[in-house]
């Protein structure tokens, strides 16, 4: 058994850690908790980064994957088939809109965004529209760490230092309807926005656009951000008036997280393309997804194949993973779930943004929501950038036991938001629990950076 070191006598480490800041040596986790090895707990608030949805250690996941193991764990798919993948990809086009029949598995989110922007440009060479080739975005956003999916990733200080190697993508703004302080209704404002999509693709010129990616509902570098219902439609529309692929990054919000299965269910706005991840496996194994169309597909292949693809793609032991995952969230009613604790939630961080102004907005859906800051609720005029709100408030909820997740959005929109995703089998109680240290959490940054509380 591995020995435990006290967090204080660790020795120097030749990981390649990404951050300054050192945290606890992780020991063991259950349900929304996880141990380190001093024997701390603290509460998963974030569902790691919104992938463990049906929590940690759940015993039939972990049961499925050792009957997996003893049976094999890797075979290369050009030498065979495996019923895991066969099974899952069944399961997963089941609970996919109609038509999305096709699903091409890699290991996690960044290569579901590649292998859909390859789809699709493998699509327009098959079928004659070699000059399509632009794939817009939207600003901010985050698609991944690799350098395709970095190109569509609208979070400049991510980006910035590869853009010389990269053909970065057109952007357009992200519809952050909730900031806009003009006499539109919220409809409004959501085709106003769609049509700045309108706009990028006329000036880069229609035929030459390929793809539209956006998150239905935002990640991490919009903070859950949920666009006017007028949006999703007309998004929609433009994409067929152009003849341009709709893809749906849905590797944060999909696998139930919003209270439906995808983000995009909320909206009658079916994609050509959808990209998944995270909560797909729940953190049991690394696994993501591309979901295509035949229409898609077949031309692909008919012109000679898909030339992608990766050596752990369909890897039996991650698919088995991902097949004893979408059985627990179905077994457990996870979705429904995740929509009444998600409601439940909202509801206590709109409480919270009572008796702490400096909370300007709280939105999100499900289970994936979040709480900006500001300086004031009448311009929404974030904080200032120097006060550091958004590390210092996960910095306290750590302290107190509780992670949540949080960003200052650079470029576009400047704002600190935090993000409070628990896992998807939390219970009305955990959430008091949450709540309550949230309540400290917001006390105690209101003191020290001289915030207004509403007593
Ligand atoms: N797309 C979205 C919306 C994401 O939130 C993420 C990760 O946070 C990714 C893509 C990239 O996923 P991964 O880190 O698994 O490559």
């Amino acid at each position: 058994m591995l020995k435990t070191t006290a967090s204080n006598e660790r020795p120097a480490s030749h990981l390649f850690y990404q951050s300054r800041l050192r945290r606890p040596l992780v020991d063991r986790a259950e349900g929304i908790y996880l141990w380190d090895q001093d024997g701390r707990r603290v509460i998963d608030g974030s569902s790691g980064a919104m992938v463990v949805n049906i929590g940690h250690g759940n015993r039939n996941v972990l049961e499925a994957m050792k009957r997996q193991m003893d049976r094999v764990t890797f075979a290369y798919r050009l030498h065979f088939e495996n019923e895991p993948a066969e099974d899952l990809a069944r399961r997963a086009a089941e609970k996919l809109p109609e038509g999305m029949d096709k699903i091409f598995f890699v290991s996690g989110g960044s290569e579901a965004v590649e292998s859909c922007l390859k789809l699709a440009r493998q699509w327009a060479v098959a079928t004659g529209q070699n000059e399509r080739w632009k794939v817009i975005s939207r600003f901010p956003s985050y698609h991944g760490g690799t350098l395709g999916a970095l190109a569509v990733t609208g979070y400049a200080a991510l980006s910035d230092p590869f853009s010389p190697m990269m053909r970065e993508m057109p952007k357009v703004p992200a519809p952050t309807a909730y900031l806009d302080r003009d006499n539109l209704s919220m409809e409004q404002r959501g085709i106003k926005y769609a049509d700045m999509l309108e706009d990028g693709i006329q000036s880069e010129g229609p035929d030459s656009v390929l793809a539209f990616i956006m998150e239905p509902i935002g990640g991490a570098s919009t903070g859950a951000l949920v666009a006017p219902d007028s949006y999703y439609r007309r998004i929609r529309e433009i994409c067929d008036k152009y003849g341009i692929l709709l893809i749906h990054d849905e590797v944060m919000s999909g696998a139930g997280r919003t209270g439906k299965f995808l983000g995009g269910d909320h909206w009658d706005c079916k994609p050509d393309l959808i990209a998944l991840s995270k909560g797909f496996a729940s953190g049991y194994c690394p696994l993501g997804a591309m979901a295509a169309p035949s229409r898609l597909v077949q031309p692909v292949l008919d012109a000679g194949g898909f030339q992608h693809g990766f050596t752990y793609a369909g890897n039996p032991l991650a698919c088995a993973a991902g097949l004893a995952v979408l059985d627990e969230i179905d077994r457990l009613g996870l979705i429904d779930n995740a929509a009444a604790m998600g409601d439940a939630l909202k509801a206590e961080l709109v409480a919270l943004s009572e008796r702490f102004p400096f909370i300007g907005d709280v939105r999100g859906k499900g289970l994936l929501l979040a709480a900006e800051f500001v300086s004031d609720r009448e311009t929404m005029k974030p904080l200032p950038r120097e006060l550091n709100a958004h590390q210092r408030v996960v910095d306290l909820a750590y302290e107190r036991g509780l992670i949540i997740y949080s960003r200052r959005t650079r470029g576009g929109v400047e704002g600190d938001h935090f993000l409070v995703c628990p896992p998807m089998i939390i219970t009305r109680e955990q959430i008091g629990e949450i709540v309550a240290i949230l309540g400290d959490v917001l006390e105690q940054l209101a003191a020290e950076l001289n915030l207004p509380v509403n007593r």
